[in-house]
């Protein structure tokens, strides 16, 4: 009898353990489940808060239309600053002889030379060279930093040889890329307004830009004038057109974003001055400070414009631009990580940190074709710091890139539409119209490329799209830059 109740006793307890461990794995088994639930409640709002059906497009595009139309209006008339760019002259083909072009905005500066011979010759001989900006000059005095341009492009032009030809009696003349928010007062001046990127030189602000290289090169004993200064999306135009006659607009899709397009000088109702013998007008649009309540926007996206360094400005900019991309993709996967745990109990640190996920990065991760989503694994580790992640969690993180790319993506196209469509150019049977691209952003990654071309054709219809074409316009902005020394030459006759 004691051995029986013995015997069930330990039955009992045997049993009261499984039950126990039942528990346990039911609980664990609801709480991974909940946290997928939770995981997919966070990717649906994502996904609903970032559509962009078509309808979402047109009125996007409408929208910048119509703030293209009030920026060039009045100053201040709109968000869009729809700079006259004071070039009304663009290349043609006829440019001949010896040009030079200065390329400064970013950690690099260009020096180029371009030997132009017509329209049979083209571009008969170029050559180019790259100079890093030491850190100490990025934020140093003007005339140190425009001294130290000026004597890279002095051993530049001492390097020239036969190949480069310049006529006896001729000044050299050079144009000037200058990828800083500047007020330009002619063809060639122009004060600047700020440094950005990195750069805070002393003593530049409110100066005339060309002025103070002007001076430098004259203390480096160089005989050269600057006789365009050009911002890097109006430097892509002309480069552009030169290429190929039909280009209407240039469109910046790397770090950044800008366009600028050709406009009727008689539509700029702001221009004072005389209307320019050609009719047209270049116009930097300055677009990545278009923002609109039509643009689909997420808490991620808030908080990431709130916590930048210009809160309230470039708003389309932060939707679609190369700098913020992956920081976008950070801001959710770091709520799935609280919020789902999905890359386990504890919220990767890394994933803390603002900007580690970078574009080329989210790139990477949303072309992986791999079986097991390898590359996924690989970055997430590398760049994360989160190792083991499961297939579940690296699909997810695919996801997430894909909904914040392709808006992206279909909100740069709707933008393109709006230019097109203050052109008049969206409609069916319209002439050829090309659009020069550039960027590094538009080039590298393939999905946002192949979407925002998938999104013109969807919006614009199968036959207004088939007159509608982006070319690549590779660096085109050094070769456009010395193409505006040519057609604004001191030496032409008007
Ligand atoms: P910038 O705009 O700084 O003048 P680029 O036009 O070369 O220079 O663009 C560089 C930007 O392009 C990077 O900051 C990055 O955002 C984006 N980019 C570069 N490579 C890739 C890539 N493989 N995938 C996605 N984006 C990329
Ligand atoms: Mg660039």
């Amino acid at each position: 009898m004691r051995k029986v109740l013995i015997r069930t006793a330990v039955i009992c307890a045997t049993a009261a353990a499984a039950v126990a461990v039942t528990a346990f794995v039911v609980r664990r088994r609801r709480r991974i489940n909940g946290r997928w639930a939770r995981a997919g409640a966070v990717l649906k709002e994502l996904e609903e808060q970032c559509a962009t059906p078509v309808e979402k497009v047109k009125e996007v595009a409408d929208a910048m239309t119509k703030e293209m139309h009030a920026g060039l209006e009045s100053e201040d008339g709109s968000m869009l600053k729809m700079l006259i760019s004071f070039v009304d002259r663009l290349p043609t083909g006829d440019e001949r002889g010896l040009f030079y072009a200065l390329d400064l905005g970013g950690t690099n500066f260009r020096v180029l030379r371009v030997q132009l011979g017509g329209k049979e010759g083209r571009v008969v001989n170029q050559q180019c060279e790259e100079v890093s900006i030491p850190q100490d000059l990025m934020v140093g005095g003007s005339d140190e930093l425009f001294d130290f341009i000026a004597s890279a492009l002095a051993n530049f032009v001492a390097s020239e040889d036969e190949d480069f030809h310049l006529p006896n009696g001729k000044q050299r003349e050079l144009g000037f890329t200058f990828s800083f928010p500047v007020k330009q007062t002619s063809i060639a001046s122009g004060t600047l307004i700020k440094w950005t990127k990195g750069f805070n030189v002393n003593g530049t602000v409110g100066k005339d830009v060309v002025g103070e290289l002007t001076r430098a090169l004259q203390r480096q004993g160089i005989d050269m004038q600057v006789t365009a200064l050009v911002n890097d999306t109006v430097g892509t135009l002309a480069g552009g057109i030169y290429d190929d006659n039909d280009v209407v607009a240039a469109i910046i899709l790397g770090t950044g974003t800008n366009a600028a397009y050709v406009e009727r000088a008689d539509a700029i109702k702001k221009w004072q001055g005389p209307l320019p013998n050609s009719g047209e007008m270049v116009i930097n649009m300055e677009w990545g400070n278009f923002r609109s309540s039509y643009l689909p926007t997420t808490d991620y996206d808030h908080a990431l414009d709130a916590e930048s360094l210009n809160p309230g400005q470039q708003i389309y900019e932060k939707l679609i631009s190369g700098m913020y991309l992956g920081e976008i993709v950070r801001r959710v996967l770091l709520r799935l990580a609280v919020e789902a745990a999905l890359f386990g109990d504890n919220v990767p640190p890394q994933l803390e940190v603002p900007f580690v996920l970078q574009t080329p990065v989210m790139s990477a991760m949303h072309h992986d074709t791999s079986a097991d989503l390898k590359v996924v694994g690989a970055k997430m580790q590398d760049f994360l710091g989160i190792s083991n992640s499961s297939f579940k969690a690296r699909k997810l993180v695919v996801q997430v890139c894909d909904i914040v790319a392709k808006r992206g993506a279909r909100l740069a196209a709707a933008g393109i539409i709006g230019i097109l469509k203050k052109l008049g150019c969206d409609r069916p049977n319209m002439k050829r119209t090309v659009i020069a691209m550039d960027g590094g952003l538009y080039e590298h990654y393939t999905i946002f490329r192949e979407s925002l071309l998938a999104t013109l054709k969807e919006v614009l219809g199968e036959e207004a799209s088939a007159s509608v074409l982006v070319i690549m316009a590779n660096d085109g902005s050094g070769i456009g830059a010395s193409l505006l020394a040519a057609s604004h030459s001191q030496y032409l006759e008007d």
